[in-house]
């Protein structure tokens, strides 16, 4: 076994040790691929982030790939209406795993400043998982790029084998989610019970509860 401080003295030496994991992991978060679609205003500060300035290719990520089945990342860049909800999971079950995801900005989050309109989503993690969070309206470029290496830690920590293993290596991990539709007075179902607690309406107030039926939380 070779640990830490050896590795570092190899390597001043010119001699690189690694193992599988780290080389498939490696592999992995250097190749990262975005699909190339934007929702919102926020689509114009992912769209800067690839430009001169800040340059997402240092990370190898600058290849936007305008179709699902070659893309790695799908950037949940702005508002994500009701309407607009089903193609975005749709698209998301037509990503090849491993995939991942990015919510960029308070509206793909938790619906922004349009929380409290009938049309739009409070959320896209009601219906697909969601890597990295970011929050701010809009987030800047960097905030894209610090959401970028968080996923980057992320699939660098990621065991090949044993319990927390990524979702692609786990033959009975979910891997596509239900394509809401629009029903009689909101989408259907209200969310996806893989990624999201259980909603039950109540009158004028609403339990949420996790999937083993506890309540987590009342809103009014
Ligand atoms: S978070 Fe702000 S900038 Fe981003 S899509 Fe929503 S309103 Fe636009």
């Amino acid at each position: 076994m070779v640990d830490n401080e050896l590795k570092i003295e190899l390597g001043k030496q010119g001699i690189l040790v690694t193992t599988i994991e780290e080389l498939y992991n490696w592999g992995r978060r250097s190749s990262v691929w975005p699909m190339q679609f934007g929702l919102a205003c926020c689509a114009i500060e992912m769209i800067a982030t690839t430009m001169a300035r800040y340059d997402l290719a240092r990370f190898g990520a600058e290849v936007f790939r305008p179709s699902p089945r070659q893309a790695d990342l799908m950037i949940v860049s702005g508002t994500v209406t009701k309407k607009m909800a089903p193609q975005v999971v749709r698209l998301y079950n037509q990503m090849a795993e491993p995939k991942y995801v990015i919510a960029m900005g308070a509206c793909a989050i938790s619906g922004g400043p349009f929380k409290q309109g009938y049309n739009v989503l409070k959320g896209i993690d009601r219906y697909i998982p969601v890597d990295v969070h970011i929050p701010g309206c809009p987030p800047r470029p960097e905030a894209l790029i610090q959401a970028f290496m968080t996923l980057q830690k992320k699939i660098d920590g990621q065991p090949l084998t044993g319990e927390g293993r990524p979702r692609f290596l786990d033959a009975d991990a979910q891997c596509e989610f239900p394509v809401p539709e629009q029903g009689a007075h909101d989408l259907e179902p209200p969310s996806n019970q893989g990624v999201w607690p259980v909603e039950i309406q109540g009158v004028g107030s609403r339990e949420r509860r996790d999937i083993d039926g506890r309540q987590v939380s009342t809103d009014h």
